[in-house]
């Protein structure tokens, strides 16, 4: 009876693993677009030809595009969502609603055909629904040809003009772009605050515009010669058209297409030993020529350092360029604030964003933490490195923010669509610093070595792509060859909470035993370090049950491997191969990679004094 039911199992599971692996597809875009900015009332015409290919198993009777613009007018989903949180975007806050006719943003579509064919479609705010001519069949492609008026608003957040520091153009979000379909259906969200999820594809773009001004942003420039403004091979003689300049930017196999303009930009180039040319564009000023030129060699050894541990930039070039407030992040390029001191700390963040999202494309409406997060913990350990601080403080901040928002009780589950959290804070702590524990706490579980390995072949094998929570996590379980799934729903579904408690050691002669208790409701393996009086140290391993395994050593303290801990059990005893007098201290997880939050409990100092306490009582 056994040996059928085996051969049945097999019979039943091979092909559908196999299916598992080989069902992977995603939508392709290629964008054509012309746009005409009249900078006298920051309105601009545009032509949109976008060949779509549905790669999907469905057929599709309509696609969905985002207007993004339409967002900042009064009354907009994005207006009442930051005048109803409690603890709104102190850049945002009720400034849409005060917007005047000639400062709201907007994307006006004048007409919109499919393959030759008009179709009929409905604006809802930052959504254009359309109702195809002839529905799209699986592996069908389709032409689109869209003309557009667009106004960009008064800089808000991210888009718009004229921004506080007096960067005429911002032009992100800025053109209407087609929406994901994917595994788990169309993502047509609403533009209400932030995040934002695209389909892979060519962009081809032409900018025409009033001459003096300086255009960055996403791909390569094809027409330098007639450009200048050092896009140009040095020594060769620029020649400009009479009137309006026009710019013709290509990307491949990008996202999104972001860019931005202003009359006043000095434009820096420095080259990535091995990878690409960073473009730095900013208004030289006596606040940012200093600041700016000291950024310019950090961001080749960040460069050089995600190149390393989190795998090849995969573009030949990236632009840094001041813009828009903040920070954000777009392919190939980044607009940053410019002015503070120190505008390596944003540029860092923003150019690892490279890696997440612009290479590793998750939805990062749905899993902010795989976007943010991930970003936070690669940039804060290259910046660490490029600027010589000591890395092993890199994620302190993370953590710190962690314990905070537990204590404030405001926590929630951090896979959550964005906009959806009760506050900016919960969203904020769960996207960058739960994101980022998720990754040093991984370190922690499966060890250091499996950890960097396994973020390169993650990249290697999801570059380009949509990787989802458990793409990732399944790469680190083939990496370490350890269980991980209850990992990634404990942390990113739950909020539940690690805390150990070393709560009793008693002599038993010549051993040692010391009594561990789960106190908090999140399993996790146990590294308990203990060092003796004469100065020796020894780690005692204690797996847990749903990992099936155990992480390789790390570091040179030899390691004592334990049975591991069925999860279940509130307590388990450890015994030490050692006499209760000979023992210095002990403590648990010193790296302090775990995110216990009661460490009071975790370290024990014996000294001369005589044990023993109970420090749960
Ligand atoms: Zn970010």
């Amino acid at each position: 009876m056994k040996q059928i039911f085996t051969a049945l199992t097999l019979v039943v599971l091979l092909p559908s693993f196999a299916n598992a692996q080989n069902t992977y597809w995603q939508q392709r875009v290629e964008y054509t677009m012309h746009v005409n900015m009249d900078v006298s009332t920051h309105q601009f015409d545009g032509d949109q030809k976008l060949v779509y290919y549905n790669n999907s198993p469905d057929t599709l009777n309509k696609v969905y595009y985002h207007l993004y613009f339409n967002a900042f007018q009064p009354g907009s989903m994005m207006d009442v969502r930051s005048r109803n949180l409690p603890d709104p975007d102190g850049r945002v806050r009720d400034r849409i609603s005060k917007l005047k006719d000639n400062e709201i943003g907007y994307q006006h579509i004048l007409s919109l055909k499919q393959d030759g064919k008009d179709v009929s479609y409905k604006v809802n705010e930052t959504i254009l629904e359309v109702t195809l001519a002839k529905p799209m069949l699986p592996k069908a492609k389709s032409v689109f040809e869209l003309k557009f008026k667009g106004q960009v608003p008064i800089q808000i957040r991210r888009s718009g003009r004229d921004n506080r520091e007096g960067i005429s153009y911002s032009m992100t979000q800025w053109y209407p772009k087609m929406a994901e379909y994917d595994f788990q259906g169309w993502h047509a969200y609403q533009y209400v605050a932030r995040e934002f999820h695209g389909v892979w594809g060519d962009f081809d773009v032409k900018i025409t515009m009033d001459p003096k001004y300086i255009i960055a942003g996403t791909g390569k420039l094809q027409n330098p010669d007639k450009i200048g403004y050092g896009y140009e091979k040095p020594g060769t003689t620029v020649s400009r058209p009479a009137g309006n300049l026009t710019w013709n930017f290509v990307a491949k196999n990008v996202i999104d297409f972001a860019w931005a303009a202003d009359p006043d930009y000095t434009h820096d180039i420095a080259q990535v030993p091995n990878g690409p040319e960073l473009h730095f564009f900013y208004q030289k000023t006596e606040k940012t020529a200093e600041p700016w030129k000291n950024m310019e060699p950090i961001a080749v050894k960040v460069f050089q350092h995600l190149n390393t541990y989190f795998g090849k930039y995969p573009f030949d070039t990236y632009s840094i360029i001041q813009g828009g407030d903040g920070g954000m992040e777009y392919p190939m390029c980044t607009l940053i604030l410019g002015e503070g001191q120190h505008p390596e700390g944003v540029m860092a963040h923003e150019s690892t964003h490279s890696w997440f999202n612009m290479a590793l494309a998750s939805n990062e409406s749905l899993h902010a933490w795989m976007d943010e997060g991930f970003t936070d913990f690669a940039s804060a350990e290259a910046l660490a490195v490029a600027t010589g601080a000591d890395p092993k403080t890199s994620h302190t901040g993370s953590y710190g923010a962690y314990y905070s928002l537990v204590a404030s009780g405001l926590q929630e589950p951090a896979d959550q669509h964005s906009d959806h959290f009760t506050t900016n804070r919960a969203y904020g702590t769960a996207a960058y610093s739960i994101g980022a524990i998720f990754l040093e706490q991984l370190k922690y579980i499966i060890g250091e070595e499996n950890f960097y390995k396994g973020m390169l072949r993650y990249y290697n094998t999801w570059k380009m792509k949509h990787p989802a929570p458990n793409d990732f996590i399944r790469v680190m379980e083939k990496t370490s060859g350890l269980q991980l799934g209850w990992y990634l729903r404990y942390w990113t579904a739950t909020t539940k909470r690690v805390d150990y408690a070393i709560t009793l050691v008693s002599d038993a002669g010549a051993n040692t035993l010391v009594d561990l208790k789960r106190i908090g409701e999140f399993p996790m393996p146990i590294d308990l370090m203990v060092t003796y009086k004469d100065g020796s140290k020894e780690l005692y391993y204690i797996s847990m049950n749903e990992l099936v395994g155990g992480k390789p050593k790390e570091g040179s303290v030899p390691v004592v491997v334990c049975e591991a801990w069925p999860w279940v059990y509130p307590t388990y005893t450890v015994k030490i191969n050692r006499k209760l007098s000979e023992i210095e201290s002990m403590e648990i997880d010193p790296s302090q990679r775990m995110a216990d939050v009661d460490k009071k409990n975790n370290k024990m100092v014996f000294g001369d004094r005589a044990p023993f306490t109970d420090p749960t009582k």
